[in-house]
């Protein structure tokens, strides 16, 4: 089987899809269910009609486009990712696992390969948590790892409902049709940006994923009491501020005592109350981020931190309140998987790099339903999530030929 990746139409898709945006280029901005979003599915949907495929889209816009294999009725073998964009985004993020998995599937077609199990292309709704506050909604309705009931009550920024904005949009049916049936997928393949800098360092052009981080968040209030910053003496003060600054340093410390380097811990949102530069900090409202590969060693880190909120709140006589807002295991990639990439890759003599995810992505979710995996390509200076942004073309290509294979090993030939 030769298998051409046509890098020229490849290219020109991407760059057709970054200009249905709400940003000037190169920003890209696709929020999703947004008029904009929904010229860029049709867009989408219209280039996989034209390369044959069978499109479904179910009632939260996670939409399918399936090449039917002589045995219809077999699991299917599955590839994709998203093609939301956060405010002032890059072209690559997300988008590479669409298109290129559409060019992947064309380029088996074109080679006059026929797949014994079906080979489905997924674009994800809603990968992005700028619209709803949390990531990955599609997928996490399709693996059940959120239930149609919750998502349903999520809300936008204008207080609208999942499902007010997804029927708006033309979405509907029931959240409860859109789990998958077990055994739907017999495999999974994202292909994704590294949104770091390990590939570009090393040179490598091919990163084979073998576990994704996962994060678990808290939203934390410390309420202690405010005053004049020149009449309240320290001996009498429970400085808000002050309570957070320990809590801070206490969630980076859970992470670098771990004992592992894959812990992180990130406090990123820190909003001060009243905020003015004579008055003692009375409430200040903070969020913690700490994602890990080994579900054990992260839960020990938030214990650590539990245990920090107790210790500050009593020795400050502040009052802090935390709230769970998610807490998602993280997954090991399939082995069956993880083969076929890197039997393509060594069939083809590209250098590859195991690593792992430090970004969480909708294959997260799918790794509870199904084997999956990822296949990451370098992204310039690591960059992603803003609009310079950049992948090199000859690795697009690289990494869409190395996942057309693997698709083809997966689904098995027909012939
Ligand atoms: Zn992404």
């Amino acid at each position: 089987m030769k298998l051409e990746i046509d890098q020229q139409r490849l290219n020109s898709e991407i760059e057709t899809l970054a200009a249905i945006s709400d940003a000037e280029p190169p920003a890209v901005t696709r929020i999703v269910f947004t008029p904009t979003d929904l010229k860029a599915r049709a867009w989408v949907i219209s280039r996989c009609e034209e390369a044959g495929l069978a499109v479904r889209q179910d009632a939260i816009g996670n939409i399918f486009a399936r090449w039917n294999g002589a045995d219809p009725t077999a699991p299917a073998v599955g590839t994709g990712s998203h093609i939301d964009a956060i405010p002032n985004a890059g072209k690559y993020d997300g988008v590479v696992g669409v298109l290129g998995g559409l060019e992947a599937i064309r380029a088996l077609q074109q080679s006059g390969f026929r797949p014994k199990n079906s080979i489905e292309l997924l674009v994800f709704a809603t990968e992005e948590p700028t619209r709803f506050g949390i990531g990955c909604l599609g997928s996490r309705l399709l693996s059940g790892t959120l239930s149609a009931d919750a998502a349903a009550q999520l809300k936008d920024n204008n207080g609208e409902s999942v499902n007010e904005v997804r029927q708006k949009a033309g979405f509907r049916g029931s959240l409860q049709d859109v789990k998958l049936p077990s055994g739907y997928y017999k495999a999974f393949v994202e292909l994704h940006i590294e949104q770091g800098p390990l590939l570009e360092r090393s040179q490598t052009s091919l990163g084979i994923v073998k576990s994704i981080a996962a994060p678990a968040s808290l939203r934390i209030a410390v309420e202690g009491a405010g005053g004049h910053a020149g009449g309240v003496l320290m001996p009498d003060r429970k400085d808000a501020l002050c309570a957070a600054a320990e809590l801070i340093l206490a969630a980076e410390n859970a992470a670098r005592s771990s004992g592992a380097a894959d812990t992180v811990a990130t406090v990123g949102v820190c909003d001060v109350f009243p905020g003015a530069v004579n008055s003692i900090p009375s409430r200040v409202k903070m969020t913690v981020d700490l994602r890990d590969t080994d579900l054990a060693r992260r839960n020990g880190a938030m214990k650590a931190i539990e245990n920090a909120i107790v210790t500050i709140s009593k020795k400050r006589g502040v009052a802090i309140q935390q709230e769970l807002i998610n807490a998602d295991a993280p997954a090991d990639c399939a082995p069956e998987v993880r083969t076929a990439l890197a039997d393509s890759c060594r069939d083809h003599g590209f250098a590859f790099l195991e690593m792992v995810s430090r970004a969480y992505h909708d294959s997260l979710f799918i790794s509870r339903i199904a084997p999956t995996g990822m296949l990451f390509i370098p992204c310039r200076n690591g960059y992603s999530h803003r609009p310079d942004e950049y992948a090199a073309p000859h690795d697009i290509t690289r990494g869409a030929l190395v996942l057309a294979e693997a698709l083809a090993k997966l689904a098995g030939s027909a012939q």
